[in-house]
C-alpha cells in the first residue's frame, strides 16, 4: 500500500507528520511524494488563519481530482475546528488520536464508511508521537507538550489543540536517550508552549532540563521557543551554568506597543519585556534572542508600528520572524471592525522584515573574530554549513568533525554568511 503526506503550517505540525510517516512506513506502507497516485492521501492541515484553512481545503479537492480513488484523511487543528468544509473527506482526524491514524486507515479500507475522530476533552490526555527520522542528521525534534490555555486574541489554536498537556518526563528522558544514541548530537525541545512543561507532573521546563542533562549524554539541547513570562530565575541560573543548553531563546514579541499587546491579550508590557532580556543578556553575555512579530493587528496605527520598529531595534533580536495579521473566524481580533488595510499590513511586515535583516546582519558581524561552539551538518559545493550555538548559521570549507559540537574560529562576515576556520578539538 502507498501514501502520501502534505503537510501545512508549523514545525509542530511538520513534526507530527513525520511521526505518522514513520508508523506507517513501520506497517508496511511505501511512502511517495504527494503528486504521486497513492492510496491514502494525508493532509495535516493548518488552521491559523482563514488563508491557512482555505489552503487545507484546496490542497484536499487537489487531492481528490488527482486521485479519486484514494483515501483522503485530513489530520489536525483545521479538522478539529470541523467548520463543515472538509465533509469530502473519508477521515476526519483532529487534535487528539493522531497516533492511532493508521488504524484509521485499515478501518476504513475494510469498512469503506466515513471515519470522524474529533472528541477533544478538557482533559485529553498528551498523546507521545515519536519519530527518529528525520532529514537533518544533525538536529532532532522532540514534541513534549501540547495545547495552550493562554487564549491571545487572535488566535485559534487554544481551540484547535485543546488544552496544555504534557509527556512525562520519563518519557522525555527515555525518548532524549533514543535520539542521542541514534546518532543526534542535538536535540530540539518543541511544543505549542512548550514553557508551560509539565505543569500536571509539578515538573517545571528547567526541572526537566536538568534531569536530561543528568540522565542522558545528548551534547546539545535546544529550546523551540519561550514566552518571556516563562524565564524565570531558575531557568536562567540554569542555562548560565549548562553550557550544553544552546545560547539562543526565541521569545515571541508579537508588538512593540503595550497598546496592542494589551489587546492581543498577551500578559506582558513592553518594559518587562526589555527588562528580562537585559537580564538574561547579564547572566549570559553570549545568548542570542530573537523573536516573532505580527504586523497590522487590528487597530494599530502608523505611529504605534513605528514604536514597534524603534523597540525592535532597542532589543537587538539577532532575527525576527515576521507575519502580517492574517485573521482567523471565530477569534475576538477577527471580529473588529478596524481591520487593516492589506498593503498597510503588508508595508509593515517588509519594514520589519528589512529591520530583522539589518539586525542579524549586525549580530553576524559582532561574532568575528570570536570562538565559537559549532555542529557540522551538510556539505554541498564544497562548503560545509553548520550552526553554533547561537544558532547563527556558519559555513567553512573543511575539513571538519561532524556529529558534534567543536570550537571554531569566525572568521569574517560575506555574502550574508560567517566564514568558520575549522578546529580538530572537541568543545
Ligand atoms: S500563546 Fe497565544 S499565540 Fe501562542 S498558541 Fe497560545 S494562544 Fe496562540
Amino acid at each position: 500500500m502507498k501514501f502520501s503526506i502534505c503537510n501545512l503550517g508549523c514545525k509542530v505540525n511538520a513534526y507530527e507528520a513525520e511521526c505518522v510517516a514513520s508508523d506507517l512506513t513501520a506497517q508496511g506502507w511505501l511512502r511517495v511524494p504527494f503528486e504521486e497516485p497513492a492510496d491514502a492521501s494525508l493532509i495535516f492541515t493548518c488552521a491559523v488563519t482563514n488563508m491557512a484553512a482555505q489552503k487545507s481545503r484546496k490542497m484536499m479537492h487537489q487531492a481528490r481530482r488527482r486521485n479519486p480513488d484514494s483515501i483522503i484523511m485530513m489530520v489536525g487543528c483545521y479538522s478539529q475546528i470541523n467548520d463543515g468544509r472538509l465533509e469530502d473527506a473519508d477521515i476526519l482526524l483532529g487534535s487528539a488520536h493522531k497516533k492511532d491514524a493508521v488504524k484509521y486507515l485499515n478501518e476504513f479500507l475494510q469498512n469503506h464508511e466515513k471515519i470522524r475522530v474529533l472528541d477533544l476533552a478538557a482533559e485529553v490526555p498528551f498523546e507521545p508521537l515519536v519519530t527518529d527520522t528525520f532529514e537533518n542528521r544533525t538536529r532532532a525534534f522532540l514534541k513534549i507538550q501540547d495545547g495552550c490555555n493562554q487564549f491571545c486574541s487572535y488566535c485559534v489554536i487554544p481551540y484547535a489543540r485543546g488544552r496544555e498537556r504534557s509527556m512525562d518526563p520519563d518519557t522525555v528522558i527515555q525518548q532524549v536517550q533514543r535520539l542521542s544514541s541514534a546518532g543526534y548530537p542535538e536535540i530540539v525541545l518543541t511544543g505549542i508552549h512548550t514553557g508551560r512543561y509539565g505543569k500536571e507532573y509539578g515538573v517545571p521546563l528547567e526541572e526537566l532540563i536538568r534531569r536530561i542533562l543528568q540522565e542522558t549524554d545528548l551534547q546539545r539541547l535546544r529550546i523551540s521557543s519561550i514566552e518571556i513570562t516563562e524565564i524565570t530565575d531558575a531557568f536562567i541560573a540554569l542555562m548560565k551554568n549548562e553550557p550544553r543548553i544552546a545560547r539562543h531563546l526565541h521569545i515571541p514579541l508579537q508588538s512593540g506597543c503595550d497598546r496592542i499587546l494589551h489587546d492581543m491579550n498577551r500578559p506582558y508590557t513592553t518594559d518587562e519585556y526589555y527588562a528580562r532580556i537585559m537580564q538574561i543578556r547579564k547572566e549570559i553575555p553570549d545568548i542570542a534572542v530573537s523573536c516573532d512579530l505580527i504586523t497590522g493587528f487590528p487597530g494599530e496605527t502608523d505611529e504605534e508600528h513605528a514604536a514597534t520598529c524603534a523597540f525592535l531595534r532597542r532589543c537587538e533580536f539577532s532575527f525576527l520572524h515576521v507575519f502580517p495579521y492574517s485573521a482567523r473566524e471565530n477569534t475576538p481580533a477577527a471580529a473588529r471592525k478596524d481591520q487593516i488595510d492589506p498593503r498597510v499590513k503588508k508595508k509593515r511586515a517588509a519594514e520589519a522584515a528589512a529591520i530583522s535583516a539589518a539586525l542579524a546582519e549586525n549580530y553576524a558581524r559582532s561574532w568575528t573574530g570570536r570562538e565559537a561552539s559549532v555542529i557540522w551538518e551538510e556539505e554541498k559545493d564544497g562548503f560545509v554549513r553548520g550552526y553554533t550555538s547561537q544558532y547563527l548559521p556558519v559555513i567553512t570549507t573543511g575539513p571538519v568533525q561532524a556529529g558534534r559540537p567543536v570550537k571554531v574560529l569566525l572568521k569574517e562576515y560575506r555574502d550574508k554568511s560567517v566564514f568558520a576556520e575549522a578546529y580538530d578539538e572537541t568543545d
